[in-house]
């Protein structure tokens, strides 16, 4: 791989991670993320949650040249199924590599360098009300005026999503050309927002979000706080993973009540692979404390425990559950059993180095080379 491809890879799986697990913008295999470079066209594959994205798999590189060609042919015709069919082949004619580009990778291919979209959920308050063109209207009435904000009406997604939003972009081409970010507003679906800068997008995106969340009076405060989560651990060289908020009843009960220092000492090896020597549980701020947290450890905490709310951190959010699992049943031998002998220091330091335990977890491998 040329190294210009790995810098837009690696950039393109932070992309997808950061929004794969905010369980406020994307819900399990919905959303997209793309990035072109010329004519290609880097964009998730069909069936793979944005969290799991990595740079060896989950993503396809298409010539986006031969999209754009067939998506102007739709213009004003009626999308019919044998339409959709030849979509389907241009789609399997263009990928340059990997395979089953998401349907939705006509939509991208007339848009910006960077393109996202999702399924926020309190975009989706508004967008399957009744009334959500009003309601759309009157809270971005300037962005709409600027030529930023579009609402595209519900369409089946694919060729037909695709070909109505050129039709109603297309008049205003010179204006979004000059704007910073095309943001579209899709009826009963969600948002594609796309600019050619990556981090601003983010931002822009983030601050859509607080409209939207005090139009309905939501807070999504604490599924915001695993962005913050990953990315302090991606500054500290633990790329690749991401945070998960947990909502298990039985787990939040414990960390709402009050809990004694040292519970989290692993009581087994499975607790030890899983959720690591010691949960970190943030007193002053995750900024000082994860960095903190991996002097000591040599690794990164595996459970954040921060003002009664539990985070679980892994390679994707399938694994944060599998963490969450073991967790919930290290609690349950906690709480129900009178006294605990957790595993001594030698039994710790042996299992670290044990390979065929730590193989179980395939990923964790890599950091502990
Ligand atoms: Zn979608």
């Amino acid at each position: 791989m040329v190294k210009k491809d790995s810098s837009l890879i690696s950039e393109f799986v932070r992309i997808s991670k950061y929004f794969g697990q905010r369980f406020d913008l994307v819900q399990a295999a919905g959303g997209n993320t793309s990035i072109k470079d010329g004519d290609r066209m880097f964009i998730k594959s069909s069936g793979y949650s944005l969290a799991e994205v990595s740079s060896k798999y989950g993503f396809s590189v298409l010539s986006n040249n031969k999209l754009i060609k067939f998506l102007k042919t739709t213009t004003n015709v009626k999308i019919d199924k044998s339409i959709e069919k030849a979509s389907f082949d241009v789609l399997r004619r263009s990928i340059i590599s990997g395979n089953a580009p998401s349907i939705e990778t006509f939509t991208h291919s007339m848009l910006k360098k960077y393109t996202i979209h999702f399924h926020p959920i309190a975009g989706n308050i508004v967008s399957t009300s009744n009334n959500s063109k009003k309601i759309f209207n009157s809270i971005f009435e300037e962005e709409i005026l600027d030529k930023i904000f579009f609402y595209i009406k519900y369409k089946t997604p694919g060729i037909a999503l695709a070909s109505e939003i050129m039709r109603i972009v297309n008049p205003h081409k010179e204006s979004i050309l000059k704007n910073k970010y095309t943001i579209l507003f899709l009826e009963n679906h969600g948002l594609i927002c796309s600019s050619d800068n990556a981090d601003d997008l983010i931002a822009y995106i983030e601050e859509i979000m607080v409209k939207l969340e005090r139009y309905s009076k939501v807070n999504f405060k604490r599924y915001k706080i695993t962005s913050l989560i990953s990315e302090i651990l991606w500054k500290n060289d633990f790329n690749d993973l991401v945070s998960y908020y947990s909502e298990d009843i039985f787990i939040n009960s414990f960390v709402k009540s009050k809990f004694p220092a040292g519970f989290s000492k692993p009581l087994n090896p499975d607790q030890l692979l899983y959720c690591g020597e010691s949960a970190l549980v943030v007193n002053e701020s995750l900024e000082k404390e994860i960095p903190r947290f991996i002097k000591k450890f040599k690794t990164y905490p595996r459970v954040i425990i921060i003002s009664k709310s539990i985070y679980f951190i892994s390679s994707n959010i399938l694994k944060a559950r599998e963490v969450e699992d073991v967790f919930k049943s290290h609690l349950y031998f906690y709480k129900l059993s009178k006294s605990h002998k957790s595993l001594s220091k030698e039994n710790i330091k042996r299992l670290d180095s044990y390979n065929p335990q730590k193989n179980r977890l395939r990923f964790w491998f890599d950091y502990l080379k």
